[in-house]
């Protein structure tokens, strides 16, 4: 089958490469020829990331954006080069770390030049004193947090898909791991980074622990989605592994009893590492066996870290959630998920069926989290076709929440799969920002979220869009991600 043969879901903007073959040499003569190819094989592969609605359309013959050239640089000045090249000829440029992020953020809407970031992939250095690593930005996550705990550290950066992301992806979308109750949020964790520009120029922030000098530029690039600037090196803080875990669950009456335990600890400072909560229906789903959780919201807890800290952890943990009528459920709903925790098997086994499924992870503060959770599920509920809407919530700070909604449905009659799709996106989160919510907690904007873009950032959007000119006046890095003018379909 050839490429021609397939489907193209985004043609619109595709950019017109005038000399493909002079490019091809240049590109060749950059890289050398071992890490550039143009074969059908390596355009299909990077036609598309993990966005779930892809492999709906892979098994349909579709394909999201088709790349013109995959290049797997070994050298900054590699980058460096290709960028200066992609300014002289106009040519979009994509930054691709392991195609693991489910916005569509490394998806070639434009075609042009991929940039694969995986032969990045070596740890620099660990410094035991200051407590960092220093690793470049292509390593795979797991490599990375293996490395640590050879060496008696973590990274305490542990996402759901560790196995298949990279650092420079998770700085990109600014990504959250499992255990951020305690560790926090890539954007806690970053100190410093080398950052090619779009235009060719190295920048480095050096590694500080807090300074007082002039605004925070390095977090430009951290949430920057490969649209401002490559990233090709990252110093993380680094934690030694912990002691002791204690592993704690407990069923609630309601969400709202949930969210209030959750809160109240946290306003003792207290840290659990993990804290999720399982609504009624996926509590139902992850935890049939357990009597205590039948028709209750379960929690679960993972205190960690200095084994005295832990047991003072876990004994405020547990108070908490006596006073708010938790039903103790043991130390096995931990275990499950500790061993369930990296499996997705679920999402992958929906497409045959024709139905599709996704998740949209949002963000509130406590005053209006049970609203948002409400109002979501409630305006989901009313679309033609939505089989179910869950939710869980993962990332908890003393002032607020991520919830993560997961949704299935069959498009009705006459209705195509992506209009479906983006129908159910686009009610997400117009429910959300009513309810007083923000778009997106760690997934990021790419593709799916760029035209809510404004209603997010208000104004502030335009002053966005002129630092993007600024930096990338021809627009090449990643384009069509972020920036993108309001959209007819947010008039839903
Ligand atoms: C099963 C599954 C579970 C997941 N669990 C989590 C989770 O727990 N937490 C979470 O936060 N996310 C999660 N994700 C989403 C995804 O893993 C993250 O968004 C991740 O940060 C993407 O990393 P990547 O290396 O795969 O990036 P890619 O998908 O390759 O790229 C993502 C974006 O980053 C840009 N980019 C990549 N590398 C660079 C670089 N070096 N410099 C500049 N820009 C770059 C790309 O252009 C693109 O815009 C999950 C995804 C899946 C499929």
């Amino acid at each position: 089958m050839d490429l021609e043969d397939f489907e193209l879901i985004y043609k619109e903007n595709r950019v017109k490469i005038k000399d493909k073959t002079k490019i091809e040499s240049k590109l060749k003569t950059i890289v050398g020829l071992n890490n550039f190819s143009t074969k059908k094989i390596d355009i299909l592969a990077y036609s598309k990331d993990s966005t779930l609605i892809g492999f709906n359309w892979e098994i349909e013959c579709k394909i999201a954006g088709l790349a013109d050239f995959i290049t797997w640089p070994e050298t900054i000045e590699q980058i460096c080069e290709i960028l200066k090249l992609a300014n002289q000829e106009k040519i979009p440029v994509i930054p691709y770390g392991e195609g693991s992020g489910v916005v569509g953020g490394a998806i070639p809407i434009y075609g042009g030049i991929i940039i694969d970031m995986k032969k990045f992939n070596k740890v620099i250095t660990i410094n035991d004193k200051n407590l960092t690593v220093t690793a470049e930005a292509g390593i795979n996550g797991m490599n990375l947090e293996r490395y640590l705990n050879t060496n008696g550290y973590t990274s305490g950066h542990i996402p759901q898909s560790l196995y298949t992301s990279s650092l420079g992806g998770w700085i990109a979308h600014r990504a959250a791991g499992q255990f951020s109750t305690k560790y926090g949020k890539i954007e806690d964790i970053v100190l410093g980074m080398e950052v090619v520009l779009p235009q060719g120029e190295i920048i480095n922030f050096k590694t500080i622990a807090r300074a007082s000098t002039g605004p925070q530029l390095d977090k430009l690039f951290i949430g920057g989605e490969g649209t401002l600037g490559i990233v090709t090196k990252a110093t993380l803080k680094i934690w030694p592994y912990p002691e002791k875990r204690a592993l704690i669950s407990y069923a609630f009456p309601t969400i709202e009893n949930s969210f209030n335990t959750v809160r109240e600890i946290l306003r003792e400072q207290i840290y659990p590492a993990v804290v999720r909560i399982y609504d009624k229906s996926e509590t139902a789903r992850h935890f049939p066996d357990i009597d205590n959780a039948k028709d209750k919201v379960m929690v679960i807890f993972i205190c960690e870290g200095n084994s005295r800290l832990v047991d003072f952890e876990e004994s405020i943990t547990r108070e908490k959630c006596d006073k708010n009528t938790g039903i103790e459920c043991g130390e096995h709903p931990v275990e499950h998920w500790l061993e369930t925790r990296f499996r997705v098997t679920e999402t992958s086994s929906m497409p045959p069926y024709k139905i599709i499924f996704d998740t949209i992870e949002v963000a509130s503060l406590w005053d209006n989290a049970a609203d948002v959770y409400h109002h979501v599920l409630e305006s989901m509920n009313q679309i033609k076709g939505v089989l179910m809407t869950t939710a869980h919530v993962s990332h908890f700070y003393p002032n607020g929440v991520g919830i993560y909604f997961s949704f299935g449905g069959v498009p009705p009659k006459g209705n195509s799969d992506f209009k479906f799709y983006q129908e159910c996106w686009d009610t997400t989160i117009k429910a959300v920002l009513e309810a007083g919510g923000s778009i997106a907690h760690h997934h990021g904007i790419g593709l799916n979220r760029s035209h809510w873009m404004d209603n997010e950032w208000g104004n502030a959007m335009n002053t966005l869009r002129q630092i993007k000119k600024v930096l990338d006046p021809n627009n090449i890095l990643n384009p069509g991600k972020i920036y993108i003018e309001t959209w007819k379909r947010s008039e839903i």
